[in-house]
């Protein structure tokens, strides 16, 4: 039996992307899936491929960004199985500009999904594995977490706290002896939709030559099945993955 077979999963941003292709990897390796996003058709189509294919998945239509929404979600996750094995923190967006073009409106958005999201996701399954003495965190930074590039300021700060996020969080789970693990996972360039929410021509158009070099977002579920499936006194902390041709 796989490390991965029966565990109970909750993935935030499910509905396309690297969430989406975390869901068809960890559900062909026999893992339960709650999926959570905001469109719920995307949801629906997900789990009923997954279904169709012999695997096991329920979905939330839930908003990262509310608190209450994280703690149903994680509700609906013990209601249906019982347990929380994994949570991955994968909801995101990437509006980019320089900050002299004050888009206020995008560095409120990002704040609140990619910090507070992560923040509200980890506080609704914490207390449940903290109980059990067993889990597995897993939080999407990205390279933009390590390094700083113009445009990207504001997403990167989100990113930097991510993994500041990580790092606190696993020392703490560390010191308290409760077996949580902890993954900061980093990717570069990946073929997704997060470009769409750049709304500024001339950052977009930039984004777009960058990442013809994209790779494919299930390069990134099997990093993140691979930490899943390590025995449970081994944890992969940080991992960093790029397009081998990705400079920066
Ligand atoms: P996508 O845009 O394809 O997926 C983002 C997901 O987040 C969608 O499922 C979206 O679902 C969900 N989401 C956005 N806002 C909310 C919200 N308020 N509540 C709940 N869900 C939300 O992008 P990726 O798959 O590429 O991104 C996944 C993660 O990976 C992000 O954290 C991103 O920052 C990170 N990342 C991506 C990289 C890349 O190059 N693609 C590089 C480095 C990191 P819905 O709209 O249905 O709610």
């Amino acid at each position: 039996m796989s490390n991965i077979e029966e565990k109970v999963v909750i993935i935030t941003g499910a509905s396309s992307g690297i969430g989406e292709a975390t869901a068809k990897e960890l559900a062909s390796k026999g893992a339960k899936l709650v999926l959570a996003a905001r469109r719920e058709d995307r949801l629906q189509k997900l789990q009923e491929e997954i279904q169709n294919n012999g695997g096991q998945a329920i979905y939330k239509v839930s908003d990262v960004t509310s608190h209450e929404q994280m703690e149903e979600l994680a509700e609906v996750a013990l209601k249906e199985f019982g347990k929380i094995d994994v949570l991955v923190n994968n909801a995101g967006i990437m509006p980019q500009a320089f900050l002299f073009k004050k888009k206020i409106d995008e560095w409120d958005k990002m704040i609140d999904v990619n910090i507070k999201g992560v923040l509200y996701a980890i506080a609704a399954v914490l207390p449940f594995m903290r109980e059990r003495k067993s889990g597995h965190i897993i939080n999407l930074s990205s390279v933009a977490g390590h390094h700083i590039y113009p445009g990207g300021t504001v997403y990167c700060g989100t990113k930097h706290a991510v993994k500041a996020i990580s790092e606190g969080l696993r020392r703490e789970e560390a010191i308290s002896g409760t077996n949580i693990r902890v993954t900061n996972i980093s990717p570069g360039a990946v073929s997704s939709e997060l470009l769409k929410g750049t709304t500024d021509s001339e950052t977009r158009a930039g984004l777009n030559e960058f990442y013809k070099i994209a790779i494919d977002a299930d390069s990134i579920a099997h990093a993140i099945s691979f930490a899943i499936e390590q025995p449970s006194d081994v944890a992969i902390n940080e991992m960093i993955i790029r397009p081998t041709v990705q400079e920066g």
